[in-house]
């Protein structure tokens, strides 16, 4: 779950780290108000769920009232990367020395903390990466162990931080892990971190991601659920407790299990289609469950067919050939219907489905033929509407 940058400095500043303070605004005299009461120069910021909001026009330094308003009023409303603008940062413009980037994550390969801390900071560290990927020093660190003094220490050395703040980055770099572990993140990138000319270290920007299973831990972590950026789709889906990823094609996919559901969303596009969704029924696909998703899938005006790829094993495919009949008792279906059984009690489902068979509900003997068929259906339902 992805927190917004002033969520991310809240979330820092609570563990007493060093952010600079600032203010949301959701419009130009909200902007005015809160660097007036924050003292210019400021800098108005974007505040959506992604990155490289400074190239996009999303950060500018307001040194007058004026300044302010003319930067929010341009940048409220504003599309980065296909995110709206719709509030604002107003933070005190810190004086910058040095820029750093520094960042906490999970190495999966390794199962360990990976920490990446670089001198060249204010930029994409993909960029540094590729051009100058001796400027970046990596630290791996055993859970149990944490991130050491020492080992913060020469990680520093090794990333040619100023040395007269080298104490304080120290500091600040086991003070972020801290954080990293304590709330449960997923990410913790800090992109810039300054140093400024007095000598201080502050965080000038703050990615974090939290896990979203950790929601029960953190009583505050409600406010960033709020925050999430779903389309209508996925809100739905959520709602009806369906394991549902929206996808931009036009074959709906209904499977259960997560790996027959991702097979399936592959083998649509081996037959040369492109699904609309991932969509995992779970276990016991019964005619609820089996509304829920042939109704979401029916509401979604980007899918022209449904391929309902069923493998019994727990999950008995005669109840599921019910729940369809069922559901298709309950929602008007509008796009043709794909489905294959297989498995458990497979024959039963399909002798269940027979009578039910017309252009608009099909059996498919296995998974490619039916992921062929649903393709098909999907180009001939666009070429007739
Ligand atoms: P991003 O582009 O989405 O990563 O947004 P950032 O918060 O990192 O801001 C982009 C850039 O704007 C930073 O790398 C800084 O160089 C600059 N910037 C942001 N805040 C300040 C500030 O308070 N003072 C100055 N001088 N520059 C700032
Ligand atoms: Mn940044």
């Amino acid at each position: 779950m992805d927190l917004l940058e002033h969520q991310g400095k809240e979330l820092l500043a609570g563990y007493r780290l060093p952010v600079t303070t600032g203010q949301i605004a959701f419009s130009a005299d909200e902007a005015v108000a809160a660097a007036d009461s924050i003292g210019l120069p400021v800098v108005v910021k974007a505040q959506v769920h992604t990155g490289g909001r400074g190239k996009a026009g999303g950060v500018k330094i307001g040194d007058s009232l004026q300044d302010v308003r003319k930067h929010a009023d341009n940048i409220l409303g504003l599309d980065i990367k296909g995110h709206i603008v719709r509030r604002l940062w107003i933070e005190k413009a810190a004086d910058i020395a040095d820029e750093y980037y520094v960042s906490f994550t999970f190495d999966r390969s390794v199962k360990q903390h990976l920490g990446i801390l670089s001198a060249e900071g204010g930029v994409e560290i993909e960029i540094v990466a590729k051009e100058k990927p001796e400027a970046i020093a990596k630290v791996l660190i055993n859970p149990l162990d944490g991130l050491t003094a020492s080992a913060a220490r020469v990680w520093a050395e090794q990333a040619h931080t100023d040395k007269t703040a080298l104490d304080r980055i120290v500091d600040m770099l086991m003070s972020l892990y801290k954080v990293y572990v304590e709330a449960d993140a997923e990410l913790v990138e800090i992109n810039p971190l300054i140093l400024t000319s007095a000598g201080d270290v502050v965080a000038l920007d703050a990615k974090i991601s939290v896990d979203g299973n950790s929601i029960y831990r953190h009583a505050s972590y409600e406010e960033y659920v709020a925050t999430q950026v779903r389309d209508d789709r996925e809100r739905e889906a959520h709602a009806k407790g369906l394991t549902y990823v929206g996808l931009e094609g036009s074959v709906g996919v209904i499977a259960n299990g997560a790996g027959l559901a991702m097979s399936t969303v592959d083998i649509v596009h081996q037959v040369g289609g492109k699904p609309a969704n991932f969509l995992d029924l779970g276990g016991g696909a019964d005619a609820n469950v089996m509304t829920a998703a042939l109704e979401l899938l029916n509401n979604d005006q980007s899918v022209e067919s449904i391929l309902v790829n069923i493998f019994g094993g727990i999950t008995r495919c005669d109840k599921v050939a019910n729940g369809i009949i069922e559901a298709l008792n309950r929602v008007d279906i509008t796009s043709p219907l794909v489905v294959r059984l297989d498995g458990t009690t497979a024959d039963e489902g399909r002798e269940l489905l027979k009578p039910h068979v017309s252009s608009d509900l099909m059996m498919a003997s296995d998974m490619l033929e039916a992921a062929r068929l649903a393709v098909e259906l999907a180009r001939s339902t666009r070429a007739t509407s």
